[in-house]
C-alpha cells in the first residue's frame, strides 16, 4: 500500500545524498518525497547502528554540558522549512544544538563510513536551521561533523552561492511532477527500501554478465 503525501517532503539525509551524488537513481528521493509506503527490510543493522550512535551522542552531550553549553539534542531539534517557490517541505533533526555566550553549533555525529553527503547534510542544516529553529535565530551559528577519531568544523561562510544553487537545482527535481528517471542497478537496488511493488524495474540479483571473466586483458 503507498499513499501520496499531503504535502511533498524530504528529509535532509536523502537531500544531502541526492545533492553529494551519492546515489544515481533520483526516483527513489523523488518516490520518498511525494508517497508514504511499506518500506521493504533491507540487510542494515539499524539497532547496531542506534545504539554506536547513541553513545557518540551521548558523550558529546556530556563533553558541551561540562563545558557550560546548553544543548538541545535530536527530537528538540526537529525542523522543517517549507518552500515558497517550490512546494517540498525539507524536514531535518539534528543530533545536537549547543548554545553558549550568542553562538550555536550544530552538531552531527557520524559512526558509519565518512561520505561527501556528509557535509552536504551540515550546510542544509546551517541554511535552514537559523530561519526556522527558535534556539539557533540571531545566533552565530557554526557546524562540526563528530567522527569517531576526529571533529571537522564546517563554517556558515561554505554556504555560499554554489552551495544554495545547487540546493535549488535539488529541491526543482524533486518539486516536479514529472518523475526523474530510475537508473535500476543491484549496487543501488540492493540498499533501497521501495519493493518491487513500487518500483518494478528493481534489480534484487546481480547480472552474472556484468561480472565475468573476459579475455581481452
Ligand atoms: S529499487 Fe532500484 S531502481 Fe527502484 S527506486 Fe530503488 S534504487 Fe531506484
Amino acid at each position: 500500500m503507498h499513499a501520496p503525501k499531503a504535502l511533498p517532503s524530504i528529509w535532509v539525509t536523502g537531500l544531502s545524498r541526492l545533492m553529494a551524488d551519492e546515489m544515481q537513481c533520483a526516483w527513489s528521493v523523488w518516490f520518498r518525497t511525494y508517497f508514504r509506503y511499506e518500506k521493504l527490510n533491507t540487510n542494515f543493522d539499524s539497532a547496531k547502528w542506534s545504539a554506536s550512535h547513541r553513545t557518540l551522542v551521548n558523550e558529546r552531550v556530556n563533553m558541551l554540558e561540562a563545558e557550560g553549553y546548553t544543548v538541545y539534542v535530536e527530537g528538540e531539534n526537529r525542523f522543517e522549512v517549507l518552500g515558497r517557490e517550490y512546494l517540498v517541505k525539507v524536514a531535518g533533526k539534528p543530533d545536537i544544538i549547543a548554545l553558549k555566550d550568542g553562538h550555536a553549533w550544530v552538531e552531527d555525529c557520524k559512526t558509519g563510513q565518512r561520505k561527501n553527503s556528509d557535509l552536504y547534510q551540515m550546510l542544509i542544516y546551517l541554511l535552514l536551521l537559523p530561519v526556522s529553529l527558535a534556539p539557533c535565530q540571531g545566533l552565530s551559528l557554526q557546524g562540526r561533523l563528530i567522527y569517531r577519531d576526529e571533529v571537522v568544523e564546517i563554517r556558515a561562510t561554505q554556504v555560499n552561492q554554489d552551495f544554495r544553487a545547487q540546493f535549488r537545482a535539488a529541491i526543482a527535481i524533486l518539486s516536479s511532477t514529472t518523475p526523474p528517471r530510475k537508473v535500476p542497478s543491484f549496487q543501488e537496488c540492493r540498499f533501497c527500501d521501495i519493493s518491487a511493488q513500487y518500483c518494478l524495474e528493481r534489480v534484487d540479483h546481480e547480472n552474472p554478465h556484468t561480472s565475468s571473466e573476459h579475455g581481452l586483458f
